[in-house]
C-alpha cells in the first residue's frame, strides 16, 4: 500500500499545490499526519512565543486522483485511523467560545492508553478518533487549512471517522486531496478550539464518481446521510445544510416538496459540527430507516 509521509504537507488547499502522489481511482493510501500544531508542543511548559503560529493545521498531501474532473465527486472511505501515543489540548485568550475569560495560554498533554484518553488521574475519556481537516483544492483562490468550505477543509466534524464515507465536490483536475488535524476525541462544537489534537496514520480509499455533483460535502455512515455546510454564521450553515439535503433527496423520493419538508422536519436532525473556526459548520442528518423505504442511494458508482 502506498504511503504519503507527513513530510509532504500543505498549509492551504489550492489548485497551485503540486501533488505529493498520483494514484488511480480506487486506490487505498496510508497518510501520516502531524498534529494541528505540527507537533511543536511536546511540553506543558511550552510558551506561546516559542510557537510558530504560521505552522498550524498542516494537511498531508495533496494526492492527485487520476480521472477526477471539476464537477465530479471524490468518494473518500475512511478505512482506519491509527492514533499516536499522546494528544494535546490548548485553551487561551481569544481562542474558542470562552477565550474572553482566559488570561494566559495553557497546554495539556493527554496520553492515550488502553483505548482511553487520560485527561487526569480520575478521568479516562473514551476515544472518538476523527479527522478535523479533510478536503480537496477549492474552485478559486487557495483556502488555508484552518478554514472549512464547499471543498471540505477544517470541518471539525466528529462523524468523519473510521467506517464513514465522505463525498467531496471536485473543483480541480485530480481533486488534490489532503487531510490532517486528527483528534483522539472531540465533542460537537469543539468549543475550546482544540479537540484532543494528535498525530496519526489515516488509511483512506479514494474513488472518483462522475456524472453527479454536490454543492457541499456529504457523509454516509451506518446511521444515515448528513450534509455538511460551513458559513459565516451557524444559522446560515444549519439552514443551508437542510436545503442542500432536501434538494439532494427530492429527485430520489416519490413525494412532493411540502411532503418532503414534513418528513425532514419529523425525522431529520439539525446538528452542530463546530462553532469556533473562521466559518461555522453545521450538518443535517437523515436516517437510513427513512431513506431505505424509498431505496435512496444518492451516490452511485459511475458504471451503474
Ligand atoms: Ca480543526
Ligand atoms: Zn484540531
Amino acid at each position: 500500500m502506498q504511503t504519503v509521509s507527513k513530510e509532504q504537507f500543505v498549509y492551504s488547499f489550492s489548485k497551485d499545490n503540486s501533488h505529493a502522489l498520483k494514484v488511480p481511482s480506487g486506490s487505498t493510501i496510508v497518510m501520516e499526519t502531524w498534529d494541528c500544531f505540527r507537533n511543536q508542543i511536546q511540553s506543558e511548559q511550552t510558551t506561546v512565543s516559542s510557537i510558530d503560529w504560521e505552522q498550524i493545521n498542516p494537511a498531508t498531501g495533496p494526492i492527485y486522483v487520476e480521472g477526477a474532473k471539476p464537477g465530479d465527486l471524490l468518494k473518500v472511505h475512511i478505512d482506519a485511523i491509527e492514533l499516536g501515543e499522546q494528544g494535546l489540548m490548548a485553551a487561551g485568550p481569544g481562542l474558542g467560545v470562552m477565550g474572553h475569560r482566559l488570561d494566559a495560554m495553557q497546554f495539556k498533554l493527554i496520553p492515550i492508553k488502553d483505548g482511553k484518553a487520560i485527561f487526569n488521574d480520575k478521568l479516562h475519556l473514551p476515544l472518538n478518533p476523527m479527522i478535523g481537516v479533510i478536503g480537496v483544492a477549492p474552485e478559486d483562490e487557495a483556502v488555508p487549512c484552518g478554514t472549512p468550505g464547499p471543498h471540505g477543509g477544517n470541518m471539525d466534524t466528529k462523524l468523519i471517522t473510521t467506517g464513514a464515507t465522505l463525498y467531496l465536490p471536485v473543483f480541480q483536475e485530480g481533486a488534490l486531496f489532503g487531510l490532517g488535524d486528527v483528534h483522539a476525541a472531540m465533542g460537537d462544537g469543539e468549543i475550546g478550539v482544540t479537540g484532543i489534537e494528535i498525530p496519526a496514520k489515516v488509511t483512506v480509499t479514494l474513488e472518483v464518481l462522475s456524472g453527479q455533483s454536490i454543492p457541499y460535502p456529504f457523509l454516509e455512515n451506518g446511521e444515515g446521510i448528513s450534509s455538511i455546510v460551513s458559513k459565516e454564521t451557524l444559522d446560515e450553515a444549519a439552514k443551508s445544510a437542510v436545503e442542500i439535503m432536501i434538494d439532494a433527496l427530492l429527485p430520489h423520493m416519490d413525494m412532493s416538496l411540502p411532503e418532503l419538508v414534513m418528513l425532514c422536519s419529523a425525522a431529520g436532525q439539525s446538528q452542530i459540527s463546530q462553532i469556533v473556526d473562521p466559518l461555522m459548520t453545521a450538518r443535517f442528518f437523515m436516517p437510513w430507516s427513512v431513506l431505505d423505504v424509498y431505496g435512496v442511494n444518492l451516490f452511485k458508482p459511475a458504471n451503474i
